[in-house]
Order: C-alpha cells, then sequence, then structure tokens
C-alpha cells in the first residue's frame, strides 16, 4: 500500500488527484492538502471582476469533489517542507502535525512577492484572489473619468489577465457611455506587446490595442508604486487614477531553504517531473522552475505527467511520461476576434498565432470542461 500526497488545491492539485484517483488501485491512499476547500476558476476573476458571472459559477468545493473520487481532504495550511524526511507538517487545522508519504506531488503555485514592489498593497488592485477581484470591480463601478493605468512587474510571469482587462474595461466602458472620459494604458516590462515569452511580438495584439485606443507603455519595469503614480527603475513616472498590476512571482515560500529550488524558489523539476536531488518528489504547476509565463494549462499537463509516473513507479514500472514545455493561450479582445497563440518554450521554432471569433468560444468551453470534469 501506498501513500501519495498531494499539496495544494489549484490546477496542479486537483488535476492530480483525479488522474492517481482513476489510476491507482484502492489500497492505495490519496490525500490532498490545501489552506482553502475551494477551487477557483482564476482565469474567469476578470469576469467576476466585471460582475460578469458569480463566484459559485467559477468555483467548487473540493471536500465535495475529492469525496467523490476517494481522495481523502484536508483543509490547513502546510508548513515549510523538510523533503528528506517524506513527512508534511501541517498548521492552521484541526489536524495540526506530521503527515508521511511513500509520494509527494507538490502544487502549491506561487508566492506574491509584493515586496519587490513598494506600495503595491497600498495602492494597487490586482485579480489573483476572489475577494481582490470584487473589490477591483467595485472600484471600477464607482470610476467615471480619468486614466486608468493596468500593467504587470518585472518577474510576475503573468500578461494575459493584463490584456483582458484593457480589452474589458474599454468595452465596458463604451457601453456606459463614457468611453471617451477613459484613458486606458499597458504598462510593461517588455519591449512590445507579447504574451510573456520574450521576442516574440504579437502583431495581432498590436492591431487589436490601437483599434480599442488601449495605449501601450513598453519598457516600464515598475520598481515602485506610490500614491497617484507608478516609477520605472529609471525613475521615469506615470500618472493614474486607478491602478491594477500583477505583481512580482516567486516560487512557493513552503520550499525555500530546501536546496531544491533555482534562485527565485522554483522547484527543479527533470522532464518526468520529478524533483531533482530528492526520492519520491514531484511538482507541477506555478511552482516549477521552467522558463516562460505560468500558466493552468502547464499546470494541467505537468500534473497528469507526474501522475502518470508515481502511477508507474507504484505499479514497479518505469516513470516515462515526458512533459513538453508549451504555452497555448487564448486572449479575449471582447471584439469578434479572439487571439489563440501556441509556442513550444526553449525552441527555436516560431510560434502559431491565429486570429478568429471561434478562439472566444473555444476558451468558454474549456472552462465549462474543465469544471465539469473536475468538479
Ligand atoms: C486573473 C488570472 C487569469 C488567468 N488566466 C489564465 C488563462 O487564461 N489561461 C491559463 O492557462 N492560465 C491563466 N492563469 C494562470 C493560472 O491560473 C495559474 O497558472 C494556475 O492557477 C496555476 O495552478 P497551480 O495549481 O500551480 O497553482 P494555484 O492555482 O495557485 O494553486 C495553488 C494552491 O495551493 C494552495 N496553497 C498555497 N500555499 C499553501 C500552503 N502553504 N498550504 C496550503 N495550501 C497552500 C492555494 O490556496 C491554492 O489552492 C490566470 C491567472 C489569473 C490570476
Amino acid at each position: 500500500m501506498a501513500h501519495v500526497l498531494i499539496l495544494g488545491g489549484g490546477f496542479g492539485g486537483v488535476v492530480a488527484a483525479k488522474a492517481l484517483a482513476t489510476t491507482l488501485g484502492s489500497e492505495h491512499r490519496i490525500t490532498l492538502i490545501s489552506r482553502n476547500h475551494r477551487f477557483v476558476f482564476s482565469p474567469a476573476l476578470v469576469r467576476l471582476a466585471l460582475g460578469e458571472c458569480e463566484i459559485d459559477d467559477i468555483s467548487f468545493d473540493l471536500r465535495e469533489a475529492m469525496l467523490s473520487r476517494r481522495v481523502q481532504f484536508l483543509e490547513a495550511q502546510v508548513a515549510p517542507i523538510d523533503p528528506y524526511s517524506h513527512s508534511v507538517r501541517t498548521i492552521h487545522s484541526t489536524v495540526e502535525g506530521d503527515i508521511s508519504y511513500d509520494y509527494l506531488i507538490f502544487a502549491l503555485g506561487r508566492r506574491l512577492a509584493t515586496e519587490l514592489a513598494p506600495g503595491f498593497f497600498e495602492y494597487a488592485h490586482h485579480l489573483l484572489t476572489p475577494e481582490s477581484a470584487v473589490k477591483f470591480g467595485e472600484a471600477i463601478r464607482q470610476f467615471s473619468s480619468g486614466h486608468i493605468v493596468l500593467g504587470w512587474c518585472p518577474q510576475s510571469r503573468l500578461a494575459l489577465p493584463v490584456y483582458e482587462t484593457a480589452f474589458a474595461l474599454s468595452r465596458y466602458f463604451e457601453e456606459k457611455g463614457n468611453g471617451q472620459q477613459i484613458k486606458l494604458t499597458i504598462v510593461s516590462p517588455e519591449a512590445v506587446p507579447a504574451t510573456g515569452i520574450e521576442g516574440i511580438p504579437v502583431a495581432a495584439l498590436q492591431n487589436a490595442l490601437a483599434t480599442r485606443g488601449i495605449e501601450f507603455v513598453p519598457q516600464f519595469p515598475i520598481a515602485q508604486i506610490e500614491r497617484g503614480n507608478v516609477i520605472s527603475d529609471d525613475g521615469r513616472s506615470l500618472d493614474y487614477d486607478l491602478l491594477m498590476l500583477v505583481p512580482p512571482y516567486k516560487g512557493a515560500g513552503a520550499v525555500v531553504g530546501t536546496g531544491l529550488t533555482d534562485e527565485d524558489h522554483y522547484l527543479r523539476v527533470d522532464d518526468h517531473m520529478r524533483v531533482s536531488g530528492v526520492s519520491g518528489m514531484y511538482a507541477a504547476g506555478d511552482c516549477v522552475s521552467l522558463p516562460g509565463p505560468k500558466m493552468g494549462h502547464m499546470a494541467v499537463r505537468q500534473a497528469e505527467v507526474a501522475a502518470q509516473n508515481i502511477a508507474a513507479e507504484i505499479n514497479g514500472s518505469n516513470p516515462n511520461a515526458e512533459y513538453k514545455h508549451e504555452i497555448m493561450l487564448v486572449i479575449d479582445t471582447g471584439d469578434a476576434d479572439a487571439i489563440f497563440l501556441r509556442k513550444n518554450v526553449g525552441r527555436g521554432e516560431p510560434a502559431t498565432v491565429r486570429q478568429g471569433h471561434f478562439w472566444r468560444w473555444a476558451k468558454k468551453i474549456r472552462e465549462m470542461y474543465f469544471q465539469h470534469v473536475h468538479r
């Protein structure tokens, strides 16, 4: 009998739990630990902010979902781990103590390193939790004229919601009839409107921004935020009336000091999603050290590979499922033509870019499919 412990109730953890529950025999135990019992479909947080859906439409209860697939769920905070002891300590829970495991899937996501952007907490809105999305939405509804600045900080590794928010706000104020009184600006540390992979300008994205009159300020690495101003690392200043930023990211705090991470605290993994330098530990999602943006579809694929390889190890076979690092995203511009981009990160081959109404529809269907299958 083996015990597989999964940390994190996000994309990576939920997908790994489902994959293991369907492949492992019932003699094996699977436990999922997360500090919150709700899974939230974060790509829909832009729509939540704009009041286009309710939190219940984009989230589900992990306790029920896991029960129905024989995974034990524990709502608890995971303390910094010692991966060599094959046990994890939980805190702030009814079950506080050490839980031992044979295999671990680490999927605790990333830490928001707001200390790298002084003033972020005081002055910036963000969209990384349902609560912050709702708060940003309230600020939008009270806003009738002025300058809205949206952007991402250096090391934030997530540009997509910034573009989607800009397009959604442009549409929102146009429909309200005060589009002329609102100026929308995107600030980016990158040189061109891209998608978090340096060196891939997307002409379709540039055109869509121009069509909507959204200003793009390139090479503006935010170093500080003050009331009414964002400041770049070379001292340039941009004024705002309303600000929404993606903060810098770092790897999950629970693995800091283990010696298993890169300098930004992301876990180093091999092609099989095994954490390098320790036995029995796999990782999936935003917490792993791979180049490019951090995205949910990557977490899903990584979790499937990790689960497949753990099942193989338990069944005495070689863990030979491999992960291919690929970015695939759909930017919903709100107009007829959504933008689809696919690129194998790390390889020299060009990105595939497509544009059309189909991709907007495909994104919605993917959201509904994910919620239906994993709920
Ligand atoms: C606004 C927005 C829009 C996005 N749009 C897209 C998109 O269109 N397409 C796309 O592919 N990706 C998108 N993403 C990115 C995607 O959401 C993330 O890449 C994905 O959530 C990563 O999954 P994960 O499982 O690694 O981490 P997470 O989803 O962050 O899950 C980590 C889990 O671990 C828990 N946890 C963390 N620390 C602890 C601890 N110490 N103890 C216990 N539990 C803990 C958390 O509560 C959480 O449940 C978007 C993200 C945002 C915020």
